[in-house]
C-alpha cells in the first residue's frame, strides 16, 4: 500500500479505493459521525472550489489526520455530485478534480505517471535508460488537446503506431482521461437520499447558484449576439467549452465561424475560449483569426444542419421547433428574433 500522503493526493487511485475500504468508516458514519465533520466540510470545499476556480484546491497534507479527511473527501463530494443533479456541474467538478492532480503530476517521476496511465486504460511505453515515453496513438487521438497545432497529429510523427511524447504532455493526457472517467463516473450514478438529507442546504445552495449561472449566461450578450437565441448546436458547444471539455476541432470551428457572421470580433470570441483548462491566448488567438479570416485571405462559414449531424455536433435530442423548419444554424438564430419582434 502507498503511502497516506499518496492517497490524499490521488484519491481516485485503486489504492485509495482500497484503503477506505479497509480502514474507513461505513458510508451512514461518514454522513453523520462527529469525527468525520472535518471530511464533510472539505468535501464541500472541494465542490465549491471545482466551480468557481476550476480546481479543487490545495488543503494541508502535514499529518496523517489531514490525509484521511483528504481521502474521504473525496468520495463525499463525488457523492454530493450526483446529488446536485446538473450535468454541467458534475463537468465542471471533473475537471476540478482533474486538474488539481494534473499539477501533482508535473511534479511526479515518469514512473508514477505510468501508474496513473495504466489505472486509466492509457497505453504507454517508456524508456528508462532513454527517458522515452510514448504513448498509443489511438490514446493520444482520444485525449491529447489537438486544437493546438503543436498537439496535431502531423506534427508529432507516428511510429509503430506509438507517438513520443513529453512527461508534461503524459500529464496533459492524464488530466483529460482522468476528467472523462470521473465524469462519466458521475453520470452513471444516483443520488442516495441519505446523502440528499444530510447536505440538502449545501444541494440546494449550489442548485442556486447553477440557476443564476444560466440566468447571467443567457441574458448576458456575447458582443451583441444573445445567448438565449442561439441554436441547440452552438449552445451545447459553447457550454462544453465554458466546463472545460476537449471540444473536437470541428465543433470549435463550426462556433468561430458561427459567432464571427453575428459579426462578432475576434477579441470577443477569444474571451469564450478562455475558461479551458489549458487555455493559451497566442495559439487560439491565432486559430480564431485564421477561421474568421483576420489573418488569412479565406473566412471559413459555419456549416449547415446537414454537415452538422454529419460531423455529429448536432444534438438531435435537443433540437426544436425551429431546427425542424432551418437547415443553417445562423436561420435558426434569425427566425428566433424574427419570432421576438412578432410578439406583442
Ligand atoms: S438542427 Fe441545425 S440549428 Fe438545430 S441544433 Fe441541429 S445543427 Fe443546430
Amino acid at each position: 500500500m502507498r503511502e497516506l500522503i499518496t492517497l490524499a493526493k490521488y484519491p481516485f487511485l485503486h489504492d485509495t479505493r482500497q484503503y477506505i475500504k479497509e480502514n474507513g468508516p461505513s458510508v451512514d458514519e461518514l454522513l453523520h459521525n462527529l469525527p468525520y465533520e472535518r471530511a464533510r466540510i472539505i468535501g464541500i470545499e472541494r465542490l465549491d472550489n471545482a466551480f468557481k476556480n476550476r480546481d479543487v484546491g490545495n488543503r494541508s497534507l502535514v499529518g496523517d489526520s489531514d490525509c484521511i479527511m483528504e481521502i474521504l473527501s473525496y468520495p463525499l463530494a463525488r457523492m454530493v455530485a450526483v446529488c446536485i443533479g446538473d450535468s454541467y456541474f458534475k463537468k465542471r467538478y471533473a475537471l476540478g478534480e482533474a486538474y488539481h492532480i494534473y499539477k501533482y503530476l508535473l511534479n511526479e517521476p515518469t514512473s508514477f505517471l505510468l501508474v496513473v496511465a495504466q489505472e486509466l486504460n492509457v497505453t504507454v511505453q517508456y524508456s528508462f535508460d532513454k527517458n522515452i515515453i510514448k504513448i498509443f496513438f489511438k490514446d493520444y487521438l482520444r485525449n491529447a488537446p489537438t486544437r493546438y497545432r503543436e498537439w496535431k497529429i502531423v506534427n508529432r510523427g507516428i511510429s509503430g503506431g506509438f507517438l513520443t511524447i513529453s512527461h508534461k504532455d503524459l500529464a496533459r493526457i492524464l488530466l483529460e482521461s482522468l476528467r472523462e472517467r470521473i465524469n462519466e463516473e458521475l453520470l452513471a450514478r444516483e443520488c442516495d437520499q441519505s446523502v440528499y438529507n444530510m447536505f440538502s442546504s449545501d444541494i440546494q445552495r449550489f442548485q442556486n447558484m447553477l440557476v443564476m449561472q444560466k440566468k447571467k449566461f443567457e441574458t448576458a450578450p456575447v458582443g451583441k449576439v444573445s445567448i438565449e437565441k442561439l441554436p441547440p448546436c452552438m449552445k451545447d458547444i459553447l457550454s462544453a467549452i465554458q466546463s472545460g471539455e476537449n471540444v473536437p476541432h470541428m465543433g470549435r470551428f463550426s462556433l468561430v465561424a458561427f459567432l464571427s457572421s453575428l459579426k462578432l470580433s475576434s477579441n470577443e470570441i477569444l474571451k469564450l475560449f478562455s475558461s479551458a483548462p489549458d487555455y493559451q491566448e497566442d495559439k487560439t488567438r491565432y486559430q480564431v483569426e485564421h477561421i474568421t479570416g483576420t489573418s488569412s485571405s479565406t473566412e471559413y462559414k459555419c456549416p449547415g444542419c446537414e454537415k452538422m449531424r454529419t460531423y455529429g455536433i448536432c444534438p438531435v435530442d435537443k433540437m426544436d421547433d425551429v431546427c425542424k423548419k432551418v437547415r443553417h444554424p445562423l436561420s435558426y438564430y434569425s427566425d428566433k428574433w424574427k419570432q421576438e419582434k412578432k410578439k406583442p
